[in-house]
């Protein structure tokens, strides 16, 4: 699939629920319905959980203040914005920012991340967050101090996940070691 059809069928996935109703959080305050963006044809895919108040206001993934440490962090260990698409499990914020809930996950990822990843088809996921490992990895429970020392084959796809950048704001401490697993990443991408 070549990159221009790739975006192409994004466009027509974003189109078909830029509106979407489809759970909950249609009606919880949100404004818009933020999809993912960046290079579909990019072997590495970020997932976070769901879009935050500036994602929401704005439109974009990853805009508010954890996702500028993100997209700064990767850009100081050489990523550039071609090296990789960067989508949320749920495209509509959740109310203060809470976590969102089966109701809501399991709607949007039908319905939009299942597709999305099927279009994009990415070598390596690295999933920012116990939420977002969940979804991808189909698990009920996991330990991110445990999960983030993997990489979990599933499917056929490279599953690598950190700490939610969110979480790095509030543990400084924990920073260097995020940023070696985001290397991590990276590396396993360059090499698929
Ligand atoms: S979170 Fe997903 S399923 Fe729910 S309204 Fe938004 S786009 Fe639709």
């Amino acid at each position: 699939m070549t990159n221009t059809n790739k975006n192409e069928q994004l466009e027509a996935l974003h189109n078909l629920y830029k509106a979407c109703k489809h759970c909950p959080l249609a009606s919880l305050g949100r404004q818009q319905v933020v999809f993912g963006e960046g290079n579909p044809n990019a072997p590495l895919l970020f997932l976070g959980e769901g879009p935050g108040r500036e994602e929401d206001k704005v439109g974009r993934p990853f805009i508010g203040r954890s996702g500028q440490l993100l997209r700064k962090t990767i850009a100081k260990i050489g990523l550039k914005p071609e090296d990789y698409y960067i989508t949320n499990v749920v495209k509509c914020r959740p109310p203060n920012n809470r976590l969102p809930n089966k109701g809501e996950i399991s709607p949007c990822t039908k319905l939009i991340l299942k597709r999305e990843l099927d279009i994009i088809q990415p070598k390596v996921i690295c999933s920012l967050g116990s939420c977002a490992t969940k979804v991808i990895l189909e698990e009920k429970l996991i330990r991110m101090t445990d999960a983030r020392k993997k990489i979990i084959n599933k499917n056929g796809l490279s599953v690598k996940p950190v700490f939610h950048p969110a979480y790095i704001l509030r543990n400084s401490k924990m920073r260097d070691m995020w940023i070696l697993d985001l290397k991590q990443a990276f590396d396993l991408s360059k090499n698929s």
